[in-house]
């Protein structure tokens, strides 16, 4: 099947959401991808920041294997052992106390305003529902996580949604300080992807903690993209020395296997009973060894995604040119640029790296956690040929 075949069974049969790339891959291994024609791409992009351990990596692809030959799924009636050992895992990794496992990022948030709004319902009446989230974030696209998304661009065709939001602007404490009783939680994504990370400033988020505590919001991070060790910490809320209420994951912690879910810390945790919460395909044993496996590799290069991030964004801001400056922690860099940033990221694709772009004036590097040095010399001298 040529591309030409492919992209008509899309044309065809599949709904036009995305603005699709003119590539078809076949192939990935660790940090590269190999297309239909067998050129070969260095992917950092890692299918939104998903491929964390990088394409196949051998491990991941033992425990997978191993795992899905033995037992796959039995429903939520039943106890498994993976889904002990990685709620055991992901609870020390936080530091948090409890979870629900749920399959992507949006249904994970969900999770976390259904906690938040049976927390506050329980000790102060059904008034207090509403929860604070940011403008410019991203929580995703089902419809209470648009109303929590804080751009009208998202909102757009899909009204009425889910009542129960506001938008602050990031920063502005006094926004938040004006707000009523009728508040219950704030949702924040320690560092803002798909807006254009922005990291959020350690003052501000030690000011929210004390006015939520001060309040009984509960605090709540979106660690959708940033989580799994992304900024360098396995959560990004671990940057600011604060204790959240609760957690949203899902991108890199299953390292392509679709797992989410959200973490509760010890005030929140006892809100759910039998029958208030669930998911079909929540917590399989398969998704569970995929994500056992992903972190096992993840623990060996943890500490280094601070120093590759600091060497990607060294490297990017010698380069003068069509380049600002960049955002971002670890590794997850935001090139600020002139110009239209998916033109570049067009640009950049043609000469055999991926990337994405996030906000309106970044191109966005979310490379796998695993790649090398030497991959982020490759990739520095490709950005640099079309960048600078
Ligand atoms: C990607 C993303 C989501 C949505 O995740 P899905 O798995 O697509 O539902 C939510 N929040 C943040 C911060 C994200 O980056």
């Amino acid at each position: 099947m040529n591309f030409t075949q492919t992209k008509t069974l899309y044309e065809d049969h599949i709904l036009p959401t995305y603005g699709r790339q003119e590539v078809c891959f076949v192939r990935g291994e660790g940090s590269y991808l190999y297309d239909d024609a067998g050129k070969r791409y260095l992917d950092f992009a890692s299918g939104w920041g998903v491929m964390s351990v990088g394409h196949a990596h051998p491990q991941w692809v033992k425990a997978v294997a191993e795992q899905a030959a033995a037992l796959v799924h039995t429903s939520n009636y039943y106890y498994t052992r993976p889904g002990g050992l990685l709620a055991e895992r992901l609870c020390e990794l936080s530091g948090l106390d409890a979870l629900f496992f749920a399959n992507s990022g949006a249904e994970a948030n969900e999770g976390l305003i259904k906690a938040a709004r049976k927390y506050s319902g329980d000790k102060y009446g059904q008034n207090r529902h509403t929860v604070v989230t940011l403008n410019r974030s991203f929580h995703g696209r089902t419809h209470t996580m648009l109303a929590a998304t804080g751009q009208d661009a998202y909102h757009k065709y899909f009204q009425p949604l889910t009542p129960g939001f506001v938008h602050a602007d990031m920063g502005d404490l006094d926004a938040l300080k004006a707000l009523g009783d009728d508040v219950c939680a704030v949702l924040f994504e320690p560092v803002q992807g798909e807006g254009g990370v922005y990291p959020l400033e350690e003052a501000y988020v030690k000011a929210v903690a004390a006015l939520c505590a001060e309040r009984d919001w509960l605090l709540l991070f979106d660690e959708v993209q940033t989580g799994a060790g992304r900024c360098g910490t396995w959560f990004g809320f671990q940057h600011y020395g604060v204790e959240p209420d609760g957690i949203s994951f899902a991108k890199g912690v299953g390292g392509g296997f679709p797992i989410g879910g959200f973490i509760l810390g010890k005030k929140a945790r006892g809100v759910f009973a039998p029958g208030l919460h669930g998911s079909t395909f929540g917590g399989t044993p398969l998704a569970c060894a995929a994500a056992l496996a992903t972190l096992d590799i993840l623990t060996g290069v943890l500490g280094d995604v601070e120093r590759k991030g600091r060497l990607l964004r060294d490297g990017i801001g010698s380069f003068g040119g069509r380049v600002r400056g960049t955002r971002g922690r670890g590794l997850m860099i935001g090139v600020v640029v002139e110009g239209d940033p998916k033109a570049y990221a067009k640009a950049l694709l043609d000469h055999g790296l991926l990337c994405l772009t996030a906000g309106t004036d970044a191109v966005r590097l979310l490379p796998p956690l695993t790649v090398s040095d030497s991959e982020i010399g490759e990739g520095l001298s490709v950005l640099r040929e079309v960048l600078a």
